[in-house]
């Protein structure tokens, strides 16, 4: 019978993932072998969602294979990463830079749980034909808009009772306020609108000004 491997794990303090697309990097991070299998070194500084693990938050709702639809993919950073967490889910990644887009498509011709989608967050009708409803959302996108935008895709896919990452960019909302009452704005936003928040991670010092809000769907 094969080894059962930890998808995610810790190893002298630093976080990995086991590798999906065995021999290839995806940002040039480390690859090390861990007990005959190839794990790829998960860094808080280059991933909000390795942040908040780091910070002490177990990522026990990205459960292998769930769906997930992902907001803001950029190159794929964080989503490679999710794709070795859940090998036989699927992950509607969503990103709205063609440059940024390249290499998304690029990385899903290697791990075939990635679904990447050219197209703007913030109207979710442009691609609600592609995405199934959802047991997962994470969301990491820099604009003033943010909570509104992760409303409306909330809406329209994600499941009752389901589970999601928000990450939140205090001075893109509003550079003119101190970002713990942005924060609480968004805490009330999130509440009023049906969300339980399980946890809120201030992401310093591996990430400047976020905070990672960790909601439930009521
Ligand atoms: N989540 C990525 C990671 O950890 O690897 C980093 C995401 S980066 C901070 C934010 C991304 O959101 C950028 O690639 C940007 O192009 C994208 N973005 C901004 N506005 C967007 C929108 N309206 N719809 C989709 N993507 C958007």
């Amino acid at each position: 019978m094969p080894l059962e491997r930890p998808l995610l794990l810790f190893k002298d303090n630093q976080l990995y993932t086991l590798n999906l697309a065995s021999g290839t990097s995806v940002y040039e991070e480390e690859l090390i072998d861990i007990d005959g299998a190839e794990y790829r070194s998960f860094t808080p500084r280059r991933s909000k969602l390795a942040a908040t693990i780091k910070k002490g938050i177990e990522p026990s709702a990205i459960c292998d294979g769930l769906k997930m639809l992902y907001l803001g993919a950029a190159n794929g950073t964080t989503v490679s990463h999710v794709s070795d967490m859940m090998p036989h889910g699927r992950i509607f990644a969503v990103e709205i830079s063609p440059r940024s887009f390249r290499d998304l498509l690029a990385l899903s011709g290697t791990r075939k749980n990635i679904f990447p989608i050219l197209a703007d967050a913030s109207d979710p009708a442009g691609y609600r034909y592609v995405v199934e409803k959802t047991d997962l959302m994470y969301q990491d996108i820099s604009q003033r808009n943010q909570v509104e935008i992760f409303l409306k895709n909330a809406a329209v896919f994600l499941k009752p009772r389901g589970f999601a990452y928000l990450m939140v960019k205090a001075n893109c909302i509003d550079s003119a306020r101190p970002p713990r009452e942005t924060y609480a704005a968004v805490r009330k936003e999130l509440i009023g609108a049906g969300f339980i928040v399980k946890n809120e991670v201030d992401l310093a010092p591996f990430q400047k000004d976020h905070m990672a809000f960790i909601l439930k769907r009521n």
